[in-house]
């Protein structure tokens, strides 16, 4: 029989993050964030996004002993050859300011003959010996204005396949059941059904 898991650890400091993965996991788990527990950011220096997330799950582990888990995403587009990707926040520099790392995607993506775009999250889970990875991706492209007013980061530029509309424009409901980070965290729900 799978170690029962009541607790876990999620390497992030955002509540929305955190309130939507608790509802995903059985009602048995409790998700707690790490507010308190690090001072500052955690380290993200890994050059892949599945390496950050490891990173991440594996000093929470470290510190607490208790089942951790981390996020990290990275919009990919396939015109600049998979940029800014693991460092979709940081693409115009380290004030990791939203409107900023729109405005130079826009300009970097004039007059390119394609602006098809990914979202890819992927979420690492880190038990003492054990680690597994999840992903969730997101097809779409970039769209040449901003529009809607919902969201964050690149939402108002991002129109995922299926319709015109940016994430911006979307209720978070709808968002989340198609996003990237929807689909990364329902997979890796479903795999934590074991440890109920
Ligand atoms: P993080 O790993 O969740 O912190 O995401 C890294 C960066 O990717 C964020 O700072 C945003 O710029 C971008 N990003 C992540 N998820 C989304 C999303 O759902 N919509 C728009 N941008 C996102």
């Amino acid at each position: 029989m799978n170690q029962v898991v009541t607790e876990l650890y999620f390497a992030s400091a955002n509540q929305n993050k955190i309130k939507e993965v608790n509802a995903l996991l059985p009602p048995s788990m409790v998700v707690r964030g790490i507010q308190g527990l690090v001072n500052g950011d955690l380290e993200e220096t890994g050059e892949t996004l599945q390496e950050n997330a490891l990173m991440k799950a594996r000093a929470i582990y470290n510190l607490t002993g208790v089942p951790s888990f981390a996020d990290d995403t990275g919009l990919e587009v396939d015109s600049l050859n998979g940029e800014p990707g693991v460092f979709s926040a940081r693409y115009a520099g380290p004030q990791r300011n939203d409107a900023d790392n729109i405005n130079k995607l826009l300009s970097e993506l004039k007059g390119k003959p394609s602006r098809k775009a990914r979202f890819r999250t992927v979420i690492a889970f880190v038990n003492g010996d054990e680690q597994q990875l999840f992903e969730g991706i997101v097809n779409g492209r970039i769209s040449e204005q901003l529009k809607g007013e919902n969201g964050f980061g690149y939402d108002p530029v991002f129109v995922p396949d299926g319709g015109e509309q940016t994430f911006a424009e979307m209720s978070l409901t709808d968002k989340n059941a198609i996003s990237h980070r929807g689909r990364a965290f329902r997979a890796f729900a479903a795999f934590m059904a074991q440890y109920a």
